[in-house]
């Protein structure tokens, strides 16, 4: 049978060099494991996501058919630490972000092979690449094209896009970027409280001054008026975000038009698509799951803290235990852990934070963590418990 580009990167063993045997027990034996005085329990779905898979297997597929070739990447490949500098230590240079130190001073040229990540890029970047002449991979995900044709067709329609995202994201960067290049406008809500503002001012409770005053910079287009744009709405949301965030915002978007225009008229004002992929989604209900498997004494969600998709899975719980969203391993030490807080995204360390034993602790981890990462927060845990590592298997 002849092998497509996409059999190939669908082939889970693309994930051979992060694997752990324990994570593979965990997997095969239904996501449960009894250590002692602690259950550990995993998720059905977490960890690397097909996107993440095949972006990752295509940077090595460049590094392995261009030698002696500079490869750069625009910016980070996916949102993990380790990832990022693995790539690094392999030769891949970094155009900017946290990566990019040693090469301040230098930039692509046309001989270059220059991998888009798979949050995609931004009109301005895919234009500079262009220009370039230099090799293009792009490594964009499938989940993240959908978006981008529904603003397309937004714009052609004359409705205002309202992206539930996060103005800094890449992703939501290049939807921002696409919607500007064809001439149309966008809104950036990240959670409800902002759409709670966007209700205000198109119900007319908020002039149009305080709410773009009240608005992060870079969160709308340029020239964007309240008063103007936002008669005809059309949602999407960058697609690693908390579903039942986005549920809330699009009702209350709804809801907003009806109250102005009433229930006839807002049908055809409004529009919505929800555009969080396959992944995310089932990352967040494998989450919901366990909690009920469980109950869980606490959550430990691993992945890079400006990782979207894992940061939205330590919010899943809503507070009935907590969750501790941590990098890896190293995060842990004896009785004190170092986590994000998922209420003010500042890092903060807990001490105390193991509960009374027995308890049950479950696990999941972002669809850019690698699974060794996972397995070494596992047995992180373990040793925090005062659990010999010798009662697990593997590493
Ligand atoms: S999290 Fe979703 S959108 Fe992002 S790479 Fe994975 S599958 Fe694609």
């Amino acid at each position: 049978m002849t092998e497509t580009p996409v059999d190939r990167y669908e082939d889970p063993h693309q994930r051979y060099s992060y694997r752990s045997t324990l994570i593979e027990q965990l997997r095969s034996g239904g996501g449960e494991l009894n250590v002692g005085h602690v259950r550990v329990l995993t998720a059905r779905t977490f960890g690397f996501c097909w996107g993440v898979d095949r972006a990752v297997a295509m940077v090595r597929d460049a590094l392995e058919e261009h030698p002696g070739r500079a490869i750069w990447l625009l910016d980070q490949i996916i949102h993990n630490p380790q990832v990022n500098a693995d790539f690094k230590e392999m030769g891949v240079r970094f155009l900017r972000g946290p990566f990019s130190e040693s090469e301040k001073n230098e930039s692509p040229d046309e001989e270059s092979v220059v991998v888009i990540p798979a949050f995609s890029a931004t009109v301005e970047d895919i234009n500079m690449l262009n220009e370039l002449g230099c090799t293009v991979i792009d490594t964009t995900c499938p989940w993240v094209i959908r978006p981008h044709r529904r603003t397309l067709k937004y714009v052609e329609d004359q409705f205002t896009t309202v992206i539930h995202g996060l103005v800094q994201h890449e992703e939501t960067r290049a939807s921002c970027s696409l919607i500007a290049s064809q001439g149309g406008h966008y809104l950036v809500v990240a959670d409800q409280l902002e759409a709670q503002r966007l209700c205000d001012v198109i119900s007319g409770g908020m002039s149009r001054t305080e709410f773009l005053s009240g608005l992060p910079q870079n969160a709308y287009s340029d020239g964007f008026d309240p008063d103007q744009h936002l008669e005809r709405v059309g949602t999407i949301n960058q697609t690693t975000m908390l579903a039942s965030e986005t549920r809330e915002i699009e009702a209350m978007v709804r809801d907003a038009l009806q109250g102005r225009y009433g229930a006839d008229e807002a049908q055809e004002r409004f529009r919505e698509l929800n555009t969080i992929c396959r992944a995310t989604q089932e990352n967040q209900d494998s989450v919901a799951e366990m909690a009920e498997r469980g109950p869980l004494d606490l959550l430990v969600v691993v992945g890079g803290y400006d990782s979207s998709n894992t940061k939205n899975l330590t919010r899943v719980g809503g507070g009935q235990f907590p969750s501790y969203h941590v990098l890896g391993p190293d995060a842990i030490e004896g009785g004190t852990i170092r986590h994000r807080s998922p209420e003010t995204g500042e890092i903060v360390l807990t001490e105390g934070w193991l509960p009374a034993r027995p308890f049950t602790v479950g696990f999941t981890a972002g669809a850019s963590t690698p699974d060794t990462l996972l397995g070494d927060t596992v047995r992180a845990v373990l040793d925090a418990a005062d659990l010999p590592m010798g009662t697990v298997v593997g590493s």
